[in-house]
């Protein structure tokens, strides 16, 4: 879904977007994501606000099962247009910076942002659970399903950080 900015008018405008979002090993939508948003803008610069919601299909980094999670964000950005990184002193970081971003040429990629914002939003190393065991680390097995019998070194969580810091050190 593309809008074209000159077409936002000076009372904003109001978009619902509801659409799939699968792009293999960035992200997979469970049906449709749905946001509500409203446009609005200043000459080249677009200031977008509301709500996005939806079920992604992620896998647990512990114990690699697929899983889905639902996400619902609240968001606020400001879209400038490419050319003003250029006209920007250098390094010169406002405080509100992270929220943001560029578009290029005359449209803005509603899809594109919707995208951005759930990815933004998953944790680096989802867990299907808090509290999931992983799999045994010498036979493979998935813990949360299954006991194995495979010997494991009990050491202290504090210990094993202390026996890591020492192993770098080597
Ligand atoms: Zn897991
Ligand atoms: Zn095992």
């Amino acid at each position: 879904m593309k809008i074209n900015i000159i077409e936002i008018e000076e009372e904003g405008i109001d978009i619902d977007f509801s659409e799939t979002l699968h792009e293999p090993g960035v992200i997979d939508s469970v049906g449709d994501v749905v946001a509500h948003l409203h446009l609005d803008r200043q000459l080249n610069e677009v200031f977008v606000s509301g709500d996005i919601k939806g079920e992604i299909r992620l896998h647990c980094s512990r114990c690699l099962t697929p899983f889905q999670r639902y996400i619902e964000l609240d968001i606020n950005l400001t879209y400038l247009p490419i050319e003003e990184i250029n006209k920007m002193e250098t390094y010169e970081i406002k405080d509100d910076e992270s929220n943001i971003s560029y578009y290029r040429g005359e449209q803005l990629d509603i899809t594109e942002i919707v995208q951005e914002q759930l990815i933004l939003s998953i944790p680096m190393k989802p867990l299907c659970d808090e509290e999931c065991k992983g799999l045994c680390p010498v036979c493979g097995a998935n813990l949360n399903i299954q006991k194995c019998t495979c010997k494991k070194e009990e050491v202290d969580p504090r210990l094993s950080i202390l026996k890591r810091l020492l192993e770098r050190k080597e």
